[in-house]
C-alpha cells in the first residue's frame, strides 16, 4: 500500500488540534505539536507534505515559526496553511506575505478544510515531482548537469568550512565516437547508461555525488576521502566498466572503457572551485594522452599520480 502523506498540525489548544486531526486522519498520517518549538522540530525532521499552523500561540507564535521555517533550507519548501479565528483576520495578509499558501478561518466547515488540504498536498506532490525530474537525466536516471551545477558549490563550501578533503573527478568514455559509428547511436545510449549505473553502484555513500556532465562525460564529487582512497575508488570504477565486457569496435580495444581524471584537495577559503575542476579536466586529458582506460590523479601539492 502506498504510504500516506504526512501532515503536521501545530496548535496550542489540544481541542482544536484533535479536531483537525479527526477531520484529516482518514486520509493522512497526522502528527500534532502543541508549541511552535516542538512544531519546528517536527517540521525539520518529519518530511511533511503540509503544515497546519495556528497563528496565536503563547511563546513563539505562528508568524515567528513561519519566518523560521522560511529561513531554513529543510523546511522552506513545505506548504503552510494558517489557522486564524474570525477576530484575527487582519493577520491573514501578514501570514500570506510571510509565505503561507493559504489560511482557514475558525470556526471552519470540515469538508472545506479537507478540500483545501487535499489541494495543497496535491500541488506539493506535483511540485516535488517536477523539481525531482528536472534534476534527473532521463536517459540514465542519474543526476543531470543542472543538479551538478546546484550541488557542486555547496559541496565545495562544506569542504572549506569543515576542512575536509574533497575530490573532483571527470569521466569520459574512450573512443566513443568510433563506438557510435560502428554500433549505432541507440547502442551507444545503452553504453552510456551502463557506465552511469556501474559508477553509481560504486559511489554509495550519501555524501558522494555523481552526475552526467553531458554527452558521454560524467562528473563525481567524493567527500572526506584522501587522494589515495579517492583514487582507489575511481580505479575500481574504471575496472568495473572494463569488466562489463561490452565489445568495442575491433580496431579500438576489446571492451568499452573509461578514462578518469581527478584531484583531491582540502580547500582554503581563497581557493577556487573552477581552478580545481580545471585540474581534474587536465588529468582526464592526460589519461587520454597516456593511452586511455586510466585513472590520473593530482594531489593538492600538484603531484601527478598515473596508473600503469
Ligand atoms: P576520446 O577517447 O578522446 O574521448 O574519444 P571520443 O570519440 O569519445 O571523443 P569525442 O568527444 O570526440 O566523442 C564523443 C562522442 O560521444 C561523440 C558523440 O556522438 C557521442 N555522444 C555524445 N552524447 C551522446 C549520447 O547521448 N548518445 C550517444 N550514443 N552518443 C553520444
Ligand atoms: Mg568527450
Ligand atoms: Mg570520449
Amino acid at each position: 500500500m502506498k504510504e500516506r502523506e504526512k501532515i503536521l498540525v501545530i496548535d496550542d489548544s489540544s481541542v482544536q488540534a484533535d479536531m483537525l486531526k479527526s477531520i484529516l486522519e482518514e486520509n493522512y498520517a497526522v502528527t500534532v505539536a502543541h508549541t511552535a518549538e516542538a512544531g519546528l522540530h517536527h517540521a525539520r525532521v518529519g518530511n511533511f507534505s503540509l503544515v497546519l499552523l495556528d497563528v496565536i500561540m503563547p511563546g513563539m507564535d505562528g508568524f515567528d515559526l513561519l519566518r523560521k521555517m522560511q529561513e531554513e533550507v529543510v523546511t522552506r519548501h513545505v506548504p503552510v496553511i494558517l489557522i486564524t479565528s474570525l477576530r484575527d483576520t487582519e493577520y491573514e495578509e501578514r501570514g500570506l506575505l510571510l509565505g503561507a499558501v493559504d489560511y482557514i478561518t475558525k470556526p471552519y466547515h470540515p469538508p472545506v478544510v479537507r478540500a483545501r488540504v487535499n489541494t495543497h498536498v496535491k500541488l506539493y506532490r506535483y511540485r516535488t515531482q517536477v523539481e525531482h525530474q528536472s534534476m534527473i537525466d532521463p536517459m540514465t536516471g542519474v543526476p543531470n548537469r543542472r543538479s551538478y551545477d546546484e550541488n557542486c558549490r555547496n559541496k565545495w563550501k562544506e569542504a572549506v568550512r569543515f576542512q575536509q578533503p574533497i575530490s573532483l573527478c571527470m569521466f569520459d568514455i574512450d573512443r566513443f565516437k568510433t563506438y557510435n559509428d560502428t554500433f549505432g547511436h541507440p547502442a551507444g545510449d545503452k553504453v552510456i547508461c551502463a557506465v552511469a549505473q556501474t559508477a553509481t553502484g560504486l559511489l554509495r555513500r550519501s555524501t558522494d555525488f555523481f552526475a552526467r556532465y553531458g554527452g558521454e562525460e560524467f562528473v563525481a564529487i567524493v567527500m572526506g576521502s584522501d587522494a589515495k582512497a579517492a583514487r582507489e575508488q575511481m580505479k575500481k570504477i574504471r575496472q568495473a566498466v572494463e569488466d562489463l565486457h561490452i565489445p568495442h569496435a575491433p580496431e579500438v580495444s576489446p571492451w568499452v572503457t573509461v578514462s578518469i581524471g581527478g584531484v583531491t584537495v582540502v580547500p582554503e577559503q581563497e581557493d577556487s572551485y573552477d581552478t580545481y575542476l580545471k585540474i581534474a579536466d587536465t588529468m582526464l586529458y592526460d589519461a587520454k594522452r597516456f593511452g586511455r582506460n586510466k585513472v590520473v590523479w593530482s594531489t593538492a601539492r600538484m603531484e601527478q599520480l598515473q596508473e600503469k
